[in-house]
Order: C-alpha cells, then structure tokens, then sequence
C-alpha cells in the first residue's frame, strides 16, 4: 500500500476486499509516520496503543460482518490542543508538557466510533496562538512541501501531516484561520464549519466564541467525510447546534452551473501578484465550469483584524487564567508565598506571544477601556456579519484568497508580531461571522508554493461550500 496517497475510500475498500487489515495498516502507517518526522516536526508524540486498539477493533468488526464506520482503518492526527484521555495533550505549551487529559474531547470520540484509528498528536503554536507555527514550544514545524518555509499556523502540524502523508486526515481548530491558512500553505483541504456545527467539548479554549474543530484531507471528499462523523449536537457542548447533519459527500456532484459566486473587492487588495495569478486562474475554472462570479463589497472587511485581535485577545486573557500551576500544569518550584507560586509558574511556563494576548485581553477588558475596545469591537463583529448576510442575498457563496502570500521562510516574521497578524486578514471575517468556510487547493505559484481559494457560504450550508471547492479540485487538473 502507498501509504503517503491513501484515501478514506481506498481504505474501506482494501480492508473489506482483505487486501489488509485495519492493525497492518495502523502498524504500517505508525512506521512511516515515525520515520518521516525527523523532517517536519509534524507530530509532538505517537500513541501506538491506542491506534493498535482502535485498528483491532476495526478488524473484529469486519470478522463480525458488521459495518465498520464511515472511518474504518483511516490514520488520523490530531492536533495537541484536542483531548485525548491518558495520551499527554500538551497545546504547544511548557505549562503541559506533562498534561494527561481524564477524557476525551467529543470529535475524538465520534472519530474512534467510526472506526478511525488515531495516530498521535500534532504540533502547534502554543495555545493555537499564531500563524506560523513557530511559537510551538516544542520547535516549529517544516513545510513539508516548501523546505525552509513554515507550514502556516496555527494546526501547522495537523497540515503538515496530511500533505506529507504521515496521517490521511487530521483535526484541527481554527480560531481566525489556523485550519485554512495552514492548509494553503501546504496543498492540503482545510475546513472550518460554521459556528457550532461540531461540538467544542474537549477542545482547549482559546477564545471560546471563535474556536472551531475542522478537519484536514488531501481530497475534498474525505474532508466531507471527517466533517460528517465529528459534526452534531453535543450536549456536553450548549453552544453545539442542534441542526441535523446532512450527507455531505452526496453534493460532490462537480455541478455548479448557474451558481453565483460573489469575489469581494477588499479581499483583492493586500494581495501579492504571485497568488493574485494563481486565485484568478481558480476563478477562471470556476467560470467555465458554468459559475456566474461577480464582484461584491464587504466594507468592513478593513476592521476585521483590529476586532479579532480584541475579541479574541480578551477571551484568552479570561481562559487562560485557570493554567496556574495549581490544577493542570507544571509549578515553579521557585516560590514561597502562593502569589508568588502563581506569579512564577505562569512567569515560566507561558510563551511570549501567549503573554502578550494575556496582557492585550487583560487590558481591552479593564474598567474603563472595556466601552472603547471589547464593546466597539463586538459592533464592528456585527457590522462583519451583516456584510455577509447581505452578499448571501444575492450570491451563493463568497470565494477568495486565503492568505495574502503563500508560505513564507521560517523567522521571516516572528519578530514582527503585526506582519504575523496580517497573514490572517482574509480569514478571520469569516470566523467573526461564525460562518462555514474552507481552503482547497487552488494552484501553485510560478516558485511551487501552494496556494488555497477560500469559499464561504452561509451558516451551515456546508454541502454547497463542498459541492464549489469539489467542482474546482476536479477541474484543477483538466483545464
Ligand atoms: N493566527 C490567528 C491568531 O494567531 C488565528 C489562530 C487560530 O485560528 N487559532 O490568533
């Protein structure tokens, strides 16, 4: 078996026509993923236990004749912000390199049930903090089909497994575009899916009215299909919805004719001509495959950074108080009053990009500055969500870039906190506005690097986001 081009259908139909079974794959692909780490840094730690128990049984199942799961044998990483019970989920961070989670976070455990055999845990930026992948304290991730770039952040490492096929599909969370922009970065299909759509519970929070669980695949198809098992109510979490999740692999009829694509002028902006060129040719595709693309406004778009940076800053100030060197993570050893014990554990073991937000959130929340910064940014939210609710008037989805650029070099910009924050200025709109959105593979530039198209559409109509970036993913290749 080709383990690094293996899709979620190849393995159903390898295992159910006995050409392996679910613990040779596991096995095989536990191998390879070892192996090929040394390059990338994708994964923090390998869980063989678990992924040779979740294979057996996959297999008793298949001796049984009982269906398997939608995910039967399908290799799966999952970024360290994810709980895994008894498997040490760090989220990039000092504080909890010797964390081992009670339970298990719900996508975890709708992906076991399913028949997915969880191969170990991917790196991050600390927290889900970043864009790069560098303010891991674990050291960064290497692109792996850009060498000397980083893999985009912050699931840098979920990304990077997929599109070097050490996993075939992975979690990740997407907070302002930490599943997208990684996975334009590295070739691969990245989803985040409307607001609610997938249940929290278990998912380190970051800053809870963003976060999102999305997953990673090489095709859009198997992406659809991760999304399928993890999404659904929870009522571990009251944010999860209680819509009913339709069969989204059944919209990858690569038919898109007639349908109405809006191309906002601000996203058009900021945006460097090597992947201008490569958007475009997406868009011509999207054109000559039936789709009327226009050219819509989202006005607000420009204050969409200044909001996030304060919305999310300012919920992380509040999540992160409970890492205190009390409960779940490591304790200075350096203090004789508590204050002081609090004071140094967070001291040591907190990142400097993590202090930085605590400082930023601590202070857009303090009395007195809560009116000008927290308040106006919440309005300027509301303002970012009308933009598309209007758009979604007159378009079916929104397509656009990901990312201004294409993976940059590594410590091209980690010392310049604001340029790192740019890199998101395409995706956070759409986390603002809690609606569905995604990155498929769109094209290269002229130097090879990946670059994804965005497409949005509206609350919780996946299947049409699907049916758009399958139609384009198929024609890639034969326009
Ligand atoms: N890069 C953005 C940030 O640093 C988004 C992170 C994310 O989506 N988790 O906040």
């Amino acid at each position: 078996m080709d383990i690094p081009s293996l899709t979620i259908t190849e393995i159903k139909t390898g295992l159910l026509g006995r050409q392996f079974s679910a613990a040779e794959l596991a096995a095989e692909a536990l191998r390879f993923a070892e192996k090929e780490n040394g390059v990338t840094n994708a994964y923090l730690r390998f869980c063989p236990e678990r992924a040779l128990a979740n294979a057996h049984q996959v297999d008793s199942r298949i001796a049984r004749g009982e269906d398997p799961g939608l995910l039967a044998g399908v290799p799966v990483a999952v970024k360290d912000v994810i709980l895994t019970k008894g498997v040490t989920t760090t989220c990039g961070s000092r504080l909890l390199a010797r964390y081992e989670p009670p339970y298990d976070a719900t996508a975890i455990a709708r992906l076991e049930q399913a028949g997915g055999v969880i191969l170990g845990k991917t790196n991050c930026d600390e927290f889900a903090m970043g864009s790069s992948n560098e303010n891991s304290a674990f050291g960064p991730v290497r692109n792996p089909v850009a060498p000397g770039r980083v893999p985009g952040g912050s699931s840098g490492g979920s990304a990077a497994a997929v599109a070097q096929g050490t996993a075939v599909v992975a979690l990740g969370s997407d907070t302002g575009g930490s599943v997208r922009q990684p996975a334009s970065f590295c070739g691969v299909v990245g989803v985040t899916p409307t607001y609610g759509r997938v249940s929290r519970y278990g998912l380190t929070a970051f800053a809870s009215s963003l976060d999102h669980i999305g997953p990673f695949a090489r095709t859009v198809h198997d992406a659809a299909l991760l999304l399928q098992v993890i999404a659904g109510r929870d009522p571990n979490d009251s944010t999860s919805a209680n819509a009913p999740v339709p069969d989204y692999t059944a919209a990858l009829d690569g038919n898109v004719k007639g349908l109405k694509l809006g191309l906002p002028r601000e996203y058009l902006k900021d945006l460097t001509s090597e992947t201008g060129d490569v958007i475009a040719r997406g868009v011509e595709i999207l054109k000559r495959l039936g789709c009327e693309v226009r050219e819509i406004s989202l006005p607000s778009t420009e204050y969409a950074i200044a909001s996030y940076y304060i919305i999310a800053t300012a919920e992380a100030s509040s999540n992160l108080a409970r890492y205190d060197g009390v409960r779940y993570t490591c304790r200075s050893n350096r203090s004789d009053t508590l204050a002081e014990m609090y004071r140094n554990s967070r001291g040591e073991g907190f990142g400097a990009e993590c202090k930085r937000r605590i400082m930023l959130g601590t202070y857009v929340l303090s009395a007195g500055y809560y009116d000008a910064y927290y308040l106006k940014a919440q309005k300027v939210r509301a303002l970012i969500a009308r933009d598309f609710a209007q758009a979604f008037a007159g378009v079916d989805a929104v397509i656009a870039p990901v990312s201004p650029f294409p993976a940059f070099r590594l410590g091209e910009k980690v010392n310049d906190p604001l340029q790192m924050y740019l890199s998101d200025i395409y995706t956070i709109t759409g986390s603002l506005a809690g609606i569905p959105c995604m990155s498929v593979p769109c094209g290269e530039t002229v130097e090879g690097l990946p670059v994804g198209m965005q497409v949005l559409t509206r609350h919780f109509d996946e299947a049409t986001m699907f049916r758009i970036a399958g139609a384009l993913e198929q024609s890639r290749g034969a326009m």
